[in-house]
């Protein structure tokens, strides 16, 4: 690389991601250091900024969504009339899915959402966005943070990734080395499976002792449909087929502004069976009956997956400490029985952002908010909700009866669930995957679903409608660190389940006469929408995806 001096940028406080944990903490800290000016003899300036990889604040940004409004309240409780959801939800419906048949069944109470909105995030957080910049704090997109610094045990800030680097990995006429974002207090809001947060957890072994983080993965499309379909804020969530009873998640649909619906599917990646293929049963979920109904004629607009932490409070790894905080999905803040993790994220930045205010009101360093973040977070209401649904997620390791039985004793016992200890463990999802040379030779593909470019779509397809992009020419961001363990192992054992995990067809294994195998994976790094997946659910975890050059990715915006 040339040795061109590499920038410095000094801060005091650096969130990193402009997702709802993120801006929520800088929107907090910004109006808690304002408030304070205003009668304080002696005023304190804190510089904050956020640090966001996409092209624009949103363009990342995806979830369901129906959102509490319960962190929105306490943040913006004069606003509340301008925040820009699409709708209060008003009807609900709850259907077992057979292949033919919806089964309504009456909600549990964890599934009500009387009070909530329909919302999209990427609206949502373009918004927060706006006020945060409008209370001081700075926003830089296009930096994907790459690397975190750390300095005497410290966090001491992070380094973004070098742009203008070629795929042969030389630099280009345009190569600028990444910038060192420096700060007292450093908070990772990066969503799930963050780089930055996994390098923390690796050197500073923030999961010992807690259960593995498990995840799903959320796809979606937004559908725009004729009049008189639906009503905005009316919504249905899905048990059972094609799912049941094997695979852990569900079906959702909610109702927009603008003739606009939501349709989407969770399918948890701690599954046995190496043949599954989260997008083919997205699609076929939609070729039930009742979907079929409510979509005919209406034409896909935006499409989006997206990894979940599932895991619960037990899987939240250590929150904070010298000099960082961890936000949002970064943090595990979900509640996966009631499908809600927007306002825990956003409660997350506005608790960290107390800390780090603590801290300054009272002349004490920075870097201390992120030993006092997890003693806030564990008196705060975003614990007593999470604590509630701690061992729900666990109830699927033995399938989807057992599941059921654990969630009816969980909401009997305050969430205790079959824990008798109050703790029930889980393994890793990747490790649940069976190879299919070896125990369970019955599993067999999913039966196939042609696309129909009307109702049922190929990867291809969708990803044209995420609005993906990238530079072409930079190094690949999937790493794989054994090519030939795609080719020989994994052909026996697991039949490249990538090459299905994936919402995006980035895997491909294709003819090579030039190799031993005769074959070779490709890679196509361009279509990937940032999901984690890959990185997630890989059986032999030799996939790491690390960030692209800044601005490249899918271009949410409204999903
Ligand atoms: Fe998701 Fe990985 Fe595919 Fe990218 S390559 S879309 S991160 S599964």
């Amino acid at each position: 690389m040339p040795t061109r001096e590499r920038e410095i940028l000094d801060l005091d406080v650096l969130f990193v991601g402009a997702g709802p944990a993120s801006l929520a903490g800088a929107c907090h800290l910004a109006r808690l250091l304002k408030a304070h000016n205003a009668t304080a003899p002696r005023p304190l300036e804190l510089s904050i900024a956020v640090l966001e990889k996409g092209a624009e604040v949103g363009a990342h940004a995806l979830s369901g969504a129906v959102v509490d409004p319960r962190a929105l309240r306490e943040l913006f409780p004069e606003r509340l009339d301008e925040i820009p959801f699409e709708a209060p939800v008003g009807r609900e419906h709850l259907w077992w899915l057979t292949e033919r048949r919806a089964l309504s069944l009456p909600e549990p109470p964890q599934l009500r959402n009387r009070g909530c909105h329909v919302a999209s995030l990427g609206k949502l957080v373009k918004w927060m966005a706006k006020e945060a910049e409008s209370l001081g704090v700075d926003l830089f997109c296009e930096f994907a943070g790459r690397e975190i610094l750390v300095e005497d045990g410290r966090v001491a800030g992070v380094r973004t990734g070098d742009r203008g680097v070629g795929k042969d990995g030389r630099p280009k006429p345009n190569f600028e080395p990444g910038v060192d974002v420096r700060a007292q207090v450093t908070l990772l809001g990066e969503g799930p499976r963050g780089t930055l947060a996994r390098q923390l957890e690796a050197r500073l072994g923030l999961t010992e002792g807690r259960n593995p983080q498990v995840y799903a993965i959320g796809l979606k499309e937004i559908w725009e449909l004729p009049a008189g379909r639906f009503e905005a804020g009316e919504i249905w969530h899905s048990m059972g087929w094609p799912l049941w009873p094997e695979h852990y998640g569900g079906g959702f649909v909610y109702g927009m502004r603008d003739r606009q619906l939501i349709v989407g599917l969770v399918v948890g990646l701690d599954y046995e069976n190496p043949w599954t293929d989260p997008h083919l049963e997205f699609q076929r979920f939609k070729t039930h009956p009742e979907l079929r109904r409510l979509l005919a004629g209406g034409r896909m607009a935006y499409y989006g997956a997206k990894a979940i932490p599932e895991g619960g409070y037990w899987a939240m790894p250590r929150l904070g400490g010298d000099g960082f905080c961890l936000l949002g999905d970064s943090g595990g803040f979900l509640d996966s029985q009631r499908l809600k993790g927007i306002h825990l994220a956003m409660k997350s930045g506005m608790l960290a952002a107390e800390s780090v205010f603590a801290a300054a009101v009272a002349g004490r360093p920075l870097a201390e908010a992120g030993r006092d973040y997890p003693a806030r977070f564990e008196a705060s209401w975003a614990r007593a909700e999470l604590w509630k649904s701690r061992n729900f997620h666990q109830g699927w390791e033995r399938g989807g009866f057992d599941a059921l039985v654990n969630a009816g004793l969980g909401a009997l016992s305050g969430g205790r669930g079959w824990g008798v200890l109050d703790r029930l463990h889980a393994g890793p999802g990747h490790e649940r995957m069976r190879r299919l040379d070896a125990e369970r030779r019955d599993y067999r593909p999913a039966a196939p679903l042609p696309a129909d470019d009307e109702l049922v779509f190929d990867r291809l397809a969708d990803v044209y409608q995420s609005g993906t992009t990238h530079e072409e020419d930079q190094p690949v961001h999937l790493q794989v660190a054994d090519l030939s363990i795609c080719v020989d192992q994994c052909v026996r054992e697991f039949a490249n389940p990538c090459t299905r995990f994936c919402p995006a067809a980035v895997y491909e294994i294709v003819p090579d006469s030039s190799q031993p195998a005769g074959r070779r994976l490709q890679i196509n790094a361009s279509n990937c929408v940032h999901c984690k997946t890959c990185d997630i659910a890989d059986p032999y975890q030799i996939i790491t995806w690390v960030p692209p050059e800044g601005g490249g990715g899918p271009n949410y915006g409204r999903l």
